[in-house]
């Protein structure tokens, strides 16, 4: 025995990422540090470059596949970098110096991966809620010109609260951020040409970012780059050109089990349900504020609000703290609240948020 074992007070947990994981997938984790699978090492141990690493790999890229109901005509990349490096590389790979990439600004972040491509061409945006404080999506634009190497979009907007529900069909090479709201429900995954998520949110343990990209992108990169920046040359070397995360790969494998064996449908179902729940409280209590009006545009992921009375803000905070209530609090740039409702948060979680809700407005009415 490595250490002695404590009783955890384990905390509601409503982080926007890295955020909830399944209890299971901690315990395997946990477990697989110590020691791997009978082989007499840790899981922060093992090569690499051995057969039982090449095990993993294999695995969670076949179960991204099922996942997605995707064929072999996609690649499945563990990359390095988190987000902001897919925001690099994505035109780096795929946008020359004079060619034109459409951007869909939703959000921080679509905002933060169009101001990375100026750097490597041109941007064109075609659909934009900026200037509303990204409090709605924008209108998916109507005509998209034909001339662009790629169109990219953020699929849920981790910061306002927003979220695109089905992917669109498109006619030059869409490429979806993903990173907040991959597997929370079923959808054409197909219609993308590539899509990434960083995994802190529903797929693992921060450290690697999930990259699919469809084969025939590859035929498209537009200039010559060093290997580790290069799609092609890491879909070559399947994710292993250098030292992979080991364990945060393999925590994704046990994160990509745990959402195979729970079923896509009945994710999706549940994470319906406590969004519901939970939006429908912020509406009727009287405190509250929720950020993103129309119901159409509201996401599953992240439910953003604001206390009507900035004073009540502190208190809400304190009073879910008291009640091992964590990650409630909303980002830096836009204040208030923000619950974030993943894949590994449950129903009775997201309950016992209400409940405090309606009980906090019960004692400042008092
Ligand atoms: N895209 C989205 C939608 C995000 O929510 C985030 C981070 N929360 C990022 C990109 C950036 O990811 P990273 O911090 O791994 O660079």
């Amino acid at each position: 025995m490595l250490m002695k074992k404590r009783k955890m007070n384990r905390k509601l947990n409503f982080n926007a990422g890295p955020g909830a994981l399944p209890a299971e997938v901690l315990q395997q984790a946990a477990a697989a540090v110590v020691e791997y699978n009978n082989s007499g090492l840790s899981i922060l141990e093992i090569s690499h470059r051995g057969t039982a690493f090449a095990n993993i790999i294999e695995e969670s890229k076949q179960l991204v596949r099922e996942l997605c109901e995707l064929d072999e005509d996609y690649e499945i990349l563990w990359m390095h970098g988190g987000g902001r490096m897919q925001f690099c590389m994505i035109p780096m790979n795929f946008l020359g110096k004079d060619d034109f990439a459409g951007y869909i600004d939703s959000d921080h972040w679509s905002h933060s991966a169009m101001e990375y491509a100026k750097f490597y061409g041109n941007v064109q945006v075609l659909a934009s809620s900026a200037d509303d404080r990204y409090n709605h999506l924008p209108s998916w634009p109507e005509f998209i010109p034909a001339h662009l190497s790629y169109l990219h979009y953020t699929s849920n907007n981790t910061i306002y609260g927003s979220q695109w529900q089905t992917v669109p069909k498109c006619n030059v090479p869409l490429i979806a951020d993903m990173s907040s709201d991959i597997f929370c429900s079923k959808r054409d995954y197909k219609n993308c040409d590539m899509f990434y998520a960083a995994v802190q949110k529903n797929v693992g343990a921060a450290g690697v970012t999930l990259v699919v990209i469809r084969k025939d992108m590859l035929q498209r990169i537009k200039r010559s780059l060093p290997s580790m920046l290069d799609y092609k040359a890491q879909a070559n070397e399947n994710s292993i050109l250098n030292t992979a995360p080991v364990f945060a790969i393999y925590t994704a494998l046990l994160t990509l089990r745990w959402t195979k064996a729970q079923g896509i449908d009945s994710l999706e179902k549940e994470n319906r349900q406590k969004a519901h729940i939970l939006y429908e409280e912020v509406e009727r209590n009287s405190l509250f504020n929720l950020y993103v009006q129309n119901k159409e545009d509201r996401s599953l992921m992240n439910v953003c609000f604001t206390a009507i009375d900035p004073a009540t803000e502190k208190g809400f905070l304190k009073f879910c703290e008291e009640r091992n209530i964590s990650g409630v609090k909303g980002h830096r740039s836009l204040g208030g609240f923000r619950v974030s409702l993943y894949n590994a948060v449950t129903m009775q979680a997201t309950e016992q948020l209400v409940t405090a809700m309606k009980e906090y407005e019960h004692s400042v009415s008092i």
